[in-house]
């Protein structure tokens, strides 16, 4: 494998490299460091988080750029503040020894005022979310006519978010003969548009192959129905006795009531999503970098800029609603040379969504019983017994209690005080698991109630007159919704696109004013007057959906995503959602809660 210096990299980037502890590129540094440098050819990379891919695309910038001029020369584009920041962060310092580089920063929620004074004083390279660094350019704020370097970082994630007219808009003003460097995980239809209609002949470049998953990721499923699936949670958190974890949801609501349960259950977890304020979203991720929180519970928004690398477990709580991003969220574990196990909680409804994941991640889900109390118990004990024997002994400081203790002890044999100190510590264990029911017979049996009450009960399902003929799309139905400002930050549910109409949920709480919103404004899309209607909820295990057999319905749900409120995602309304209690709380209250075994570090 070449060295940093070998890919054409100036001393002064090879010590900062050095200083970072970057020995040797990645994979994906080596393919593409000396590609740009040598070439001004367009260049896609399909590469995920934990690859290497930030300094892939700076580097050869950074050796390029020219530090005596003070126009901005490059702008790279990332999905989220938390990303932006953290590749600014970044390239600040690989550019430790070359002074004269200068790096703003630019991201929707913080004072714009501050980021316009900071463009002025003339900064080469900017990194920016698309919103945000729109606005700039309408202001004038920053100019793009000098461009040299266009980086889309996350392509597919910006996409997502609903980002393509941010990224046209962008892409527009910059010269034609600027080079753009793409960079994504996963390259579904929207992508390659992008790159069909504003790259010209790219090269590609990968760490791996395309949309693939790591090497060093196990993949397991677990099924669970809606009455297991948090039991079968708990179960695993708990034979995994040094479990470090991200635990994704779909919802922001669905992650704040896992989180609560999580909490209240006495484990050391905390929520991330976009209802928190930027700085309690700042705080739970710098907990959790600490191990101060084991247990992160984080929609795929929120957690897009957490740079954690030695994650133990990666947890579906449910499959995501488009599955190109299952290989985004089990790419957070497995990184940097360690091994990681990525799981899918799965009722049986699911199972098949399973398959075309194993396509695009080349490998197969091993199914994998969810753990018996006794196992749990064994590996807790195994876990105590460890930190027994691998605990200090400050002599000197104990030296002075000891010979009341031996004396207190002196009837108790070897055997007795063993099984004495055991108990104190694992008798709330023992008993909290001593009847503890089969999850695994229970998974297999159909849910009582039907479909879980979690998201959906919540949501209203409404109707909406244009469809996949129309050119709609998941993004551009939640553009259309953000359009009727219905209400600040709505919560976006499940959309299902078919050909000539479409559904989606909204909030409950604010169908009237959905529909009073969309009566006002009138809104025409692909030149069709649009109208939407609320749709009855369907029953459980019966009564077919307006308009689409289920047959239908399941084909689009592999195609539907999830929305999310198309804005940058540094929303800053310090909402915190409460939730209500669930199902799954009050049962597995049944089964007798231990409370705060798990002590906070
Ligand atoms: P990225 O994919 O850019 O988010 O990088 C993932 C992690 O790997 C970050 O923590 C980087 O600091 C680290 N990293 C990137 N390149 C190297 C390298 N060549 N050697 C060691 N660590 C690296």
């Amino acid at each position: 494998m070449a060295t940093f210096l070998e890919l054409g990299l100036k001393e002064e980037i090879k010590k900062a490299l050095t200083d970072l502890g970057y020995e040797k590129p990645t994979v994906i540094q080596e393919k593409a460091i000396p590609q740009v440098i040598a070439s001004t050819q367009d260049l896609k990379a399909f590469a995920q988080t934990g690859t290497g891919k930030t300094a892939a695309f700076s580097l050869p910038i950074l050796e390029q750029i020219d530090a005596d001029s003070k126009q901005t020369q490059a702008v790279i584009l990332s999905p989220t503040r938390e990303l932006a920041v953290q590749i600014g962060n970044n390239i600040k310092d690989f550019s430790k020894y070359l002074p004269n580089v200068k790096v703003t920063t630019v991201y929707g929620g913080a004072n714009i005022e501050e980021q316009i004074r900071s463009l002025k004083k003339g900064s080469q390279i900017v990194v920016g979310t698309p919103g945000r660094t729109v606005d700039l350019i309408k202001r004038r704020a920053l100019k793009l006519g000098n461009i040299r370097w266009v980086v889309l970082d996350e392509a597919d994630e910006m996409l997502n978010m609903g980002f393509k007219d941010e990224l046209d808009q962008v892409l527009d003003v910059t010269p034609e003969d600027k080079q753009t460097l793409l960079f994504s995980a996963t390259f579904p239809r929207e992508v390659e548009a992008i790159a069909a209609n504003y790259m010209h002949n790219p090269i590609e470049v990968s760490s791996g192959q395309k949309n693939e998953g790591s090497n060093d990721v196990t993949h397991q499923f677990y099924l669970v129905n809606e009455r297991t699936r948090y039991p079968a949670l708990k179960r695993i958190a708990d034979v995994n006795t040094n479990i470090y974890a991200i635990v994704f949801c779909r919802t922001r609501r669905e992650t704040q009531e896992v989180a609560n349960n999580l909490i209240k259950d006495g484990y050391n977890a905390d929520a991330l999503h976009g209802d928190l304020s930027q700085a309690q979203r700042d705080s739970v991720m710098e907990k959790f970098r600490k191990k101060n929180i084991q247990i992160l519970v984080a929609t795929d928004v929120a957690a897009r800029g957490l740079d954690v690398n030695n994650l133990t477990h990666v947890i579906n709580h449910k499959l995501p609603d488009q599955i190109e991003n299952y290989t985004h969220r089990s790419g957070r574990t497995g990184r940097a040379g360690n091994k990681g196990v990525s799981i899918a909680l799965v009722n049986n409804k699911d199972k098949g969504k399973l398959r075309p994941i194993e396509r695009i991640i080349k490998k197969k889900f091993v199914q994998t019983p969810i753990p018996s109390g006794k196992e749990i118990c064994q590996n807790q004990l195994m876990h105590l017994i460890d930190k027994v024997q691998n605990s200090e002994v400050n002599e000197s400081q104990i030296e002075e209690f000891l010979p009341n203790i031996y004396e207190k002890l002196s009837e108790l044999s070897r055997e007795e005080l063993i099984k004495k100190f055991v108990s104190l510590e694992f008798n709330s264990f023992l008993s909290y698991y001593e009847n503890a029911e089969d999850l695994n017979n229970l998974s297999s049996k159909r849910d009582s109630s039907g479909r879980g009450r979690s998201d959906s009960e919540n949501m209203t399902r409404f109707f909406i007159n244009i469809g996949r003929k129309d050119s709609l799309n998941p993004a551009r139905l939640i553009g259309l919704i953000n359009d009727q400002r219905i209400t600040d930050n709505i919560e976006i549910g499940a959309i299902d696109i078919l050909d000539t109409f479409s559904f989606f949920e909204i909030d409950k709480n604010f169908e009237t004013a959905a529909l009073a919103a969309f009566e006002a404004n009138e809104p025409e899309f692909s030149g069709r007057s649009v109208n939407i209607e609320i749709t009855k909820k369907e029953r459980s295990g019966g009564g077919r959906r307006r308009g689409g057999d289920r047959g239908r319905r399941r084909n689009s749900d592999a195609k539907s995503g999830f929305g999310r409120k198309r804005k940058d995602a540094n929303d800053s309304s310090g909402r915190r959602r409460s939730s209500g209690s669930t199902d799954n709380r009050a049962k597995d209250k049944r089964t007798g809660g231990f409370g705060r075994r798990r002590r906070k570090r």
